[in-house]
């Protein structure tokens, strides 16, 4: 089966992001469900929660939760009113596999911010005060949790440094530091090659050039990736394909914190280059101008030794033009495929 779900299995609706297999509606419903099991023993605590998790608007947006005393370990002063803590269960991930909310790691390192210990009693001010952490910190918030003895609330954070370096993460969210994976690609490069030294070179530098996780890591692409080719139009020295690539692009990982093929198969478009000569000028192209369809990597067909430029798949199947993109302020992961001929 070739076949990719562009709709919601549950309600029909169309996937946020097709390779995310994430519905909002339909894990806004989850979680509403899942309001009667847990509760901080405070509606107004609890009622904020709720609300704060109404906001999500993609699967990697954390999940704010009610975090038990008890889940927190290895409590550790940093200053005042900063302390490191381990989070025994982790925080919650959404697993594409399963198509729903899980714990993935295990004894995630946190900061504990105890910036309400002069609001001990739950009023509007405690309220107005954890909403502004919202809108004022840039990074992540885990929760919120309560200190038996002492009554004290006080919010969870995410780790805002690289526990490699121990420099500020590039993007703290989604836990990603540019010197780090751009280290690890580099120490990769001697476990690939095209054969070719000048499209490893261009690879190289694709790769080297990248600065943010959503970045597409473009790479040498063996041929028998390819399943189920379909032509779509040729242009002289040029023909597109339709296909499935099998393994699918790298995304980063940010509960593992490194690059995965997590999402498996991906309809992508081949571009044939019938003359091995364009090869450069098409990645020298594609490699300057930022308003090109995003490439993924380059390929060569085994028998006719033609280079294959591997981008994404925006050619209307029906009449072979590029799908005009109604969105483009989402960025072409987000748009919707629409043809205007
Ligand atoms: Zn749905
Ligand atoms: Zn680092
Ligand atoms: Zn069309």
């Amino acid at each position: 089966m070739s076949q990719i779900d562009i709709d919601c299995v549950k309600c029909g609706d169309r996937y946020a992001r097709v390779e995310d297999g994430w519905c909002k509606p339909c894990q806004i419903d989850n979680f509403k469900k899942n309001f009667t099991n847990w509760t901080s023993g405070n509606e107004i605590i609890d009622d904020l929660i709720q609300e704060k998790n109404q906001d999500i608007r993609e699967p990697n947006d954390i999940i704010f939760e009610w975090i038990p005393y008890n889940q927190l370990n290895d409590i550790k002063e940093i200053n005042n009113v900063l302390y490191s803590a381990i989070w025994k269960d982790g925080p919650l991930y959404y697993c594409h596999h399963k198509k729903d909310y899980v714990r993935k790691s295990e004894n995630e390192k946190v900061i504990i911010f105890s910036c309400l210990y002069d609001l001990p009693i739950i009023t509007k001010e405690f309220y107005d005060k954890v909403k502004s952490y919202f809108d004022l910190y840039d990074f992540p918030i885990y929760g919120i949790s309560q200190n038996p003895n002492t009554k004290e609330y006080f919010m969870v954070f995410q780790v805002d440094h690289c526990e490699k370096c121990g420099n500020k993460y590039t993007n703290v969210k989604y836990k990603w530091c540019e010197s780090c994976q751009i280290n690890y690609l580099k120490k990769n490069f001697t476990n690939w090659t095209s054969g070719n030294e000048i499209v490893d070179n261009f690879i190289q530098e694709f790769q080297l050039k990248i600065n943010d996780y959503n970045d597409i890591i473009v790479e040498w692409i063996p041929y028998d990736q390819f399943d189920n080719i379909k032509k779509i139009r040729k242009d002289g020295f040029v023909t597109i394909y339709s296909t499935i690539w099998k393994d699918g692009p790298l995304y980063y990982c940010l509960y593992k914190k490194e690059y995965q093929r997590k999402l498996g198969k991906k309809q992508v478009a081949l571009k044939y280059l019938h003359n091995s000569q364009n090869i450069t000028n098409e990645l020298l192209i594609r490699g300057r101008n930022s308003n090109v369809l995003p490439i993924y990597g380059i390929s060569q067909n085994p028998d006719t030794k033609d280079y294959i430029v591997v981008i994404q798949d925006e050619y209307c199947e029906k009449c072979g033009e590029e799908y005009t993109d109604l969105m483009p302020e989402l960025g072409p992961e987000w748009g919707r495929k629409w043809c205007k001929p």
